[in-house]
C-alpha cells in the first residue's frame, strides 16, 4: 500500500478502508506515523528500523514477516512512503508474494515525484515550458562506472523536466555529469526535502550551484530534486510554504481523540504536529457508585456534567446497561462549558442549563439562578480526583448532592506512532498546554526543564491561567498565553505569536 509522500491526508480512500481492518501493518520509515491511527488499536505494528529507531527491522526482516503473518491468515497492510511501484521495491516484494501464492493487492499511492513538486509550487509540465518530464534516481548502485555515465550522457539529451529520487550523497557528481554531457549550468533547478511535511524544506538553485546550495542548507535525505524551467513557477505557485504556521513544529499533548481538532487545525494551517498526548481516559477505579447511581437515575433532578470527557465516560457506561437513551429518565441536564455541552447535543440531548466557567461557587450561583435547589437530588458525574468545591457549593444552597466518579484521568507512557521519540531527538518550536493535568502529566513523562534547555528554541503555550499557574509551579513561564481559553484562542495565540 502506498502510504502517500508524507501528509497523511494524501492517503487514498481505499488505502484508508484497508488499514482499518488490518491485523497486522509493516511500516515503512518514511510513512507517516499518524496513519497508524487508521489501523485498529489491537493490530500488531511492524517498523523499519533506521540508524536512529532501536529494535526496527531490516527490508529482509520485514518481507520475511509480512510473508509468515499472512501465511497465518492475518490480513497484511505493508505500508511504503510514496507509491510502492516507485523505487519502493515494491515489485521485488509482490514478486516474492506471488512465488509464495499469497493473494495480494497493490493500493498505489501519491508518489513524492508529484507531491512533493506540487507542495513546493512546482508543476512538472507546462504548456509555455515543456510536454514531458522523466524520473530517474541519482543514487547509483552499480560499481559500473562506465553503465552510470552513460545513464547520465543519455538523460543529458531527454527535453523536459527532470526529477530525481534519492542521490543526496552524491549530488555535486551527478549534476556535474549531466553539465558535462551538455545540460545547461543555469538550469534552474529545486530540491525539495521532507514535501508535504510539516518539515519541507525547500532550495532553489540552477545545475551549476545546487550541489553548493544544498550542502550550505544542510538539506539531508529524503529530498526529491527538479531540473526544468518550470522550477522559476515557484515564485508564483509557492501556496504550502506560504502557510502561516508552516516551519514550525508545534506538540499536542493533550489526549488523542481530544486532540484531533486542535492537530487538524494547526496542520490546516501548515505546521507539523507532533501528537504526544501525556493522559488517556479509562474508567474509574471504583464503580459501585456508578452502577448505584445508574440503577436509581429517576430520583435525581439533575444530572451535571462539567467535562466532554464525563459525557462519553457516562455514556459509555451507560449504553452498556441500557438499550435505550429514554432510560435516562425525565431528568435535568446541566453541562458546563460549550465544549460539554456539545458533546451532549451530539447525542440529541437538550442543555438545561449551561453554566459558562469550572468555578462551583459560579455553578451554584448559575443553579440559583435557575430554581430554589433546596433538598434537590443533584448527580455530579465527573472525574474520579477533581475538587470539593462544586458539590461543597451546591450543598451550601441546600442540594442533595451524589458526586460520582465517572472516569479517571492516567498518565499516558506508550508512543505508537513514534511522536515522542521524535519529540525527545529533534525537539520543537511549540509545547501546547490545554490544563494544569496536560502540565503535570508531561512534566513527569519529559521533565520539562530539562526539555528546554536541550532545545532552546522550545516555547511554551497555555490556554489559560490555571494551565499558565501550572507551569509556573515548574519553575517556568509560558511564552504565551491564550485570550480566549479555548482551543481556537490558542490556535489564534499561536497565529498572533507567528506574525510578530
Ligand atoms: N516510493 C517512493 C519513493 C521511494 S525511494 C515514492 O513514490 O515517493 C525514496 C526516495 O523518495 C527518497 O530518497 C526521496 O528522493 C524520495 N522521497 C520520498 N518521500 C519524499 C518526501 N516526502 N519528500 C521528498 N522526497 C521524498
Amino acid at each position: 500500500m502506498g502510504a502517500g509522500p508524507g501528509d497523511a491526508g494524501l492517503l487514498t480512500l481505499r488505502g484508508a478502508e484497508l488499514l482499518k481492518h488490518a491485523d497486522v501493518v509493516v511500516c515503512d520509515v518514511l510513512v507517516n506515523p499518524e496513519l497508524l491511527r487508521l489501523a485498529p488499536a489491537t493490530a500488531e505494528i511492524i517498523l523499519r528500523g533506521n540508524h536512529k529507531r532501536e529494535g526496527g527491522l531490516s527490508q529482509e526482516e520485514l518481507t520475511e514477516v509480512m510473508l509468515r503473518r499472512a501465511q497465518d491468515g492475518k490480513a497484511v497492510v505493508r505500508l511504503k512512503g510514496g507509491d510502492p511501484y516507485v523505487f519502493g521495491r515494491g515489485g521485488e516484494e509482490a514478486e516474492l508474494l506471488a512465488a509464495a501464492k499469497i493473494h495480494f493487492e497493490i493500493v498505489p499511492g501519491v508518489s513524492s515525484v508529484v507531491a512533493a513538486a506540487s507542495y513546493a509550487g512546482i508543476p512538472l509540465t507546462h504548456r509555455d515550458h515543456c510536454s514531458s518530464f522523466t524520473v530517474f534516481t541519482g543514487h547509483s548502485d552499480s560499481t559500473d562506472d562506465a553503465a552510470t555515465a552513460l545513464r547520465y550522457e543519455q538523460i543529458a539529451k531527454i527535453p523536459g523536466t527532470k526529477v530525481v529520487l534519492m542521490g543526496m550523497d552524491n549530488l555535486a557528481d551527478w549534476t556535474k555529469s549531466l553539465i558535462a554531457n551538455g545540460m545547461a549550468p543555469n538550469l534552474p533547478v529545486a530540491i525539495v526535502h521532507r514535501g508535504t511535511t510539516g518539515r519541507q524544506k525547500t532550495v532553489a538553485g540552477t545545475l551549476a550551484t545546487i550541489a553548493k546550495l544544498a550542502l550550505e542548507n544542510k538539506i539531508l535525505p529524503p529530498a526529491i530534486t527538479i531540473l526544468g524551467e518550470v522550477v522559476k513557477l515557484r515564485g508564483k505557485l509557492n501556496w504550502f510554504e506560504q502557510k502561516p504556521l508552516f516551519g514550525q513544529r508545534i506538540v499536542i499533548t493533550r489526549r488523542t481523540g481530544q486532540a484531533g481538532s486542535l492537530a487538524a487545525r494547526l496542520a490546516e494551517l501548515g505546521a507539523d504536529v507532533l501528537e504526544v498526548p501525556t493522559i488517556k481516559v479509562t474508567e474509574p477505579s471504583e464503580r459501585m457508585a456508578l452502577v448505584d447511581a445508574l440503577l436509581e437515575l429517576n430520583s435525581y433532578e439533575w444530572l451535571v456534567f462539567t467535562s466532554a470527557n464525563g459525557v462519553t465516560a457516562f455514556f459509555d457506561l451507560f449504553f452498556k446497561q441500557f438499550k435505550d437513551l429514554r432510560d435516562i429518565g425525565g431528568v435535568r441536564i446541566a453541562a458546563v462549558g460549550p465544549a460539554t455541552a456539545a458533546r451532549l447535543r451530539e447525542l440529541h440531548l437538550q442543555v438545561d442549563l449551561m453554566p459558562e466557567v469550572y468555578v462551583g461557587t459560579k455553578i451554584a450561583a448559575a443553579f440559583k439562578k435557575y430554581q430554589n435547589i433546596e433538598n434537590v437530588k443533584i448527580c455530579l458525574l465527573r472525574a474520579e480526583v477533581a475538587s470539593r468545591d462544586l458539590p461543597d457549593a451546591l450543598q451550601e444552597l441546600g442540594a442533595i448532592v451524589d458526586d460520582i466518579p465517572v472516569y479517571r484521568t492516567v498518565a499516558e507512557t506508550e508512543d505508537h506512532t513514534g511522536a515522542a521519540a521524535r519529540l525527545l531527538e529533534e525537539g520543537a518550536d511549540w509545547v501546547t498546554f490545554t490544563s494544569s493535568s496536560t502540565v503535570e502529566h508531561f512534566h513527569a513523562r519529559f521533565d520539562l526543564p530539562k526539555l528546554l534547555k536541550q532545545f532552546p528554541r522550545l516555547k511554551l503555550a497555555s490556554i489559560g491561567p490555571e494551565t499558565s499557574k501550572a507551569i509556573a509551579k515548574l519553575g517556568l513561564k509560558p511564552q504565551l498565553e491564550a485570550k480566549e481559553h479555548t482551543t481556537d484562542g490558542l490556535v489564534a495565540a499561536l497565529l498572533k505569536a507567528a506574525k510578530a
